[in-house]
């Protein structure tokens, strides 16, 4: 028998993690140890027993054989939830680059003891039948708010106070006659914290169509047959595939495993979550961006003890401590947000096969548009594919789709926001009292202030950037926050001259306004729901038919239904169409199908406007015609043109200091010593040049890229121009440098 060693990182509490040891595997333990194993080790000249978790097995020791020692024990008999994520942190820590304390902390909640909160709660004194009526009467009198109330009591007698205000939008003005009546009372009690406390519902059961049945019956097959792999649905918005994923999970959770939902956190609303805890009631828990650490730690907690089968939550919920783990699910599984933008730059789909592949999970990620990454591997084979090509509900249909093109509006003399037909669908829709969106496709929109005398800009001191006007009187920059008041002249020449140009979200609502005197308009931006829960607030407001026309960014396109709104303008699709990183067009796409998602989910049709300088651009007649994988094959010419992702593997080395000199000579002394390296194995450099904003917060920084095919390739040059840093404190002592593969 060949010899095993075992790679082992002895005390994660230690400062000094960043490397590990290797011990040398004896035959009687060689059954028993595996990756995640926690083990007995002599360690130092005294050989202290010290214990030590497993994180990787080798049959190459990166010590003097002769004088490797030997795992002495075991300390567990089974490999904990604890254990797996710690040699998870160590792959997170090679794969993506960062110190060993970083990983962990990525993949360890942080461990606070925090004693319980008090909380107040709303307990329902009506009996049954007595709810019932109420219900009704609510219904009839059109009390929509008190509604909602009753019909969370129907589910469970007690509801956290905090979640009645902040995710169900009830206010102390509606909640105040309910409790003067007599029909609840608001009360302390001490809790364990758990953020959703109502109790499983009787679950409406859909009857699957064909094609959603195929997915679940192929799914039930492999694994039953202990086959696991990455499954992708490529299923159009509103197709049902909700309604797979709690097949599968139901499926998994039967057979006593656990199950991870990742779903992004703009699209994890009361709404979404109600219909998987309708479903599986309390053997579910949710993270969220909203919880305290205290709270966090309380639902890992609850699911390293077995509490839960299912934890749904963004990103950060792929670290659940789960030891029996089934299945991972990603949600919309395209979006941006599964790429962590903090060391260690992980991405939530490539971790995810690797916990699946640790834990002999099965992965299912799910979208209406596939990442060009997930679709090239499902064309490759790698992952297995499933459509689901119609929307499921009955007499629901996909939306028409008319591109407007601006150039011609302007040509015949049209100076407004509006083009012709989005205004005649406008009026229209209006007259009939149904529903519209308006969607401006970028965040903090151009809307900055410039001198018409000298023509310069008001920039930000710190940052390379222009200041954004905010309701006319300060200006703040959305980098580092700096914020000053709005001058009344010109800061470079004097010049009183200075106005506003380019259009925000608030600008769109005044010509909205202008345009649409009677209509009722809700603006949703970063703006309107800085406050705790205004996101929800304003959802819930638009789907009560409290305003008809919702004007908002990205944030309006998920989450919530919204069966009234026939019809969705896409205002400039340019906007996201170009800008500085290559994946405008696909970003473009993207949304362009979730707004077109978002018209007619009901019986009544609905109708898309999208507005664009570039009505001739594959990514706006593609998104037009509804069709993904002419999209795909268009986008794919580009990268495979340019050397993109996921033609190519792009390493994104990131330069940054502020030392504006250290930055230059460290940034080329990088390029020169990777230039040989480079061209021996054909990797393709480009740079060091300026980031996109060159400084943020007073810090410089440049770029440097690598590209290659193989990824391994990358990994080693990293590694080496690691070793080159480190060997040259005169020249990185000031410089930071950060990996990003993508
Ligand atoms: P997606 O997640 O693809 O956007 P959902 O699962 O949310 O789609 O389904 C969209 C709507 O269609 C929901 O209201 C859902 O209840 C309904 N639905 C899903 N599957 C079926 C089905 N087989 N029969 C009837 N309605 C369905
Ligand atoms: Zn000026
Ligand atoms: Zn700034």
């Amino acid at each position: 028998m060949t010899e095993q060693y075992a790679r082992i990182i002895i005390d994660i509490s230690h400062e000094k993690v960043d490397r590990t040891f290797d011990y040398r595997i004896p035959e009687r333990l060689s059954e028993e140890v595996s990756v995640g194993s926690l083990v007995l080790i002599p360690f130092g000249k005294g050989n202290a027993m010290r214990k030590g978790y497993v994180v990787g097995i080798t049959p190459h020791a990166d010590y003097d054989k002769d004088k490797i020692k030997e795992i002495a024990g075991i300390v567990t008999d089974s490999v904990t939830a604890e254990s797996l994520l710690i040699s998870l942190a160590w792959w997170l820590k090679e794969q993506y680059g960062s110190t060993m304390n970083q990983a962990l902390k990525t993949v360890l909640p942080v461990k606070q003891k925090i004693k319980p909160k008090e909380k107040k709660i709303l307990r329902c004194l009506l009996k049954p039948e007595e709810l019932k009526k109420a219900l009704e009467e609510a219904e009839r009198k059109n009390y929509k708010a008190r509604f909602r109330l009753f019909q969370a009591f129907m589910e469970s007698p007690m509801i956290p106070y905090e979640i009645a205000v902040n995710q169900m939008n009830l206010s102390s003005a509606t909640l105040k006659p309910v409790i003067e009546k007599g029909l609840i009372t608001l009360e302390s009690e001490e809790v364990y914290r758990n953020p959703i406390t109502l109790k499983k519902s009787h679950a409406q059961h859909v009857l699957l169509n064909q094609e959603q049945q195929t997915i679940v019956d192929a799914f039930q097959r492999d694994y039953s047959e202990n086959i696991r792999k990455t499954y992708l649905i490529h299923g159009v918005t509103g197709s049902g595939k909700t309604e797979v994923y709690m097949e599968l999970i139901d499926r998994v959770i039967q057979e006593g495993k656990q199950v991870i939902v990742l779903i992004p956190e703009i699209a994890l609303t009361y709404q979404t979550v109600m219909r998987f805890y309708g479903r599986f009631g309390s053997r579910v828990s949710i993270i969220n961006s909203r919880l305290s650490a205290g709270e966090r730690y309380d639902q890992f907690e609850r699911a390293r003890n077995g509490d839960i089968d299912i934890m749904i939550g963004p990103r950060s919920a792929l670290f659940t401590p789960f030891s029996r783990l089934g299945l991972i699910l990603i949600d919309e599984e395209h979006e941006g947000a599964y790429k962590s933008e903090v060391v260690p730059r992980y991405h939530a789909r490539e971790v995810a096969e690797k916990r699946a592949s640790m834990q002999n999970a099965s992965l299912v990620l799910g979208s209406a548009t596939p990442s060009l990454e997930a679709y090239t591997k499902a064309l490759r084979g790698e992952y297995s594919l499933f459509l689901l090509t119609e929307r499921a509900k009955k007499d629901s249909r996909m939306a028409n789709v008319w591109v407007a093109d601006l150039r011609q509006e302007l040509k015949e003399g049209n100076k407004t926001i509006f083009s012709r037909p989005l205004k005649e669908k406008m009026e229209e829709r209006l007259a009939k009292k149904e529903q519209i969106m308006l969607f401006i496709n970028r965040r903090g929109y151009a809307n900055f202030v410039s001198c018409r005398s000298c023509g310069d800009a008001i920039r930000c001191p710190h940052c390379d950037v222009t200041l954004t006007l905010h309701n006319n009187r300060s200006l703040v920059c959305h980098y580092c926050g700096h914020t000053i008041p709005m001058p009344n002249e010109c800061p470079s020449c004097g010049s009183p001259y200075i106005a506003n140009f380019g259009v925000g979200t608030q600008k769109i609502e005044q010509m909205t306004k202008k345009m649409f005197p009677s209509a009722r308009i809700l603006r949703m931006d970063l703006d309107t729901t800085k406050k705790k829960g205004g996101h929800e607030e304003i959802l819930t407001a638009f789907s009560e038919g409290e305003a008809d026309i919702l004007i908002g960014t990205q944030m309006i396109v998920k989450g919530h239904d919204f069966p009234n709104v026939t019809l969705v303008g896409v205002l400039a699709a340019d906007l996201s169409l170009y800008t500085p990183d290559y994946r405008g067009a696909e970003r473009t796409f993207q949304l362009l199908t979730q707004a077109a998602g978002r018209a007619g989910r009901d019986e009544k049709p609905g109708d898309v406007v999208i507005q664009t300088y570039s009505p001739e651009h594959y990514a706006i007649t593609t998104a037009a015609s509804q069709d993904y994988p002419a999209f795909y094959e268009q986008e794919m010419v580009f990268r495979r043109m340019m050397k993109y992702p996921p033609a190519n593997v792009l390493l994104t080395i990131q330069f940054s200091s502020k030392n504006e000199e250290a930055l230059i000579s460290a940034s080329e002394a990088v390029a020169a010593y990777v230039t040989p390296l480079a061209e021996k194995e054909m990797v393709q450099t480009i740079g060091p040049s300026e980031a996109s904003v060159y400084k943020i917060n007073d810090i410089y920084r440049k770029i440097l890229y690598l590209k290659h095919v193989n990824y391994d390739i990358l990994i080693k040059i990293r590694d080496q121009i690691d070793g080159f840093s480190e060997n040259r404190p005169d020249l990185f002592d000031l410089v930071l440098i950060q990996y990003d593969f993508s």
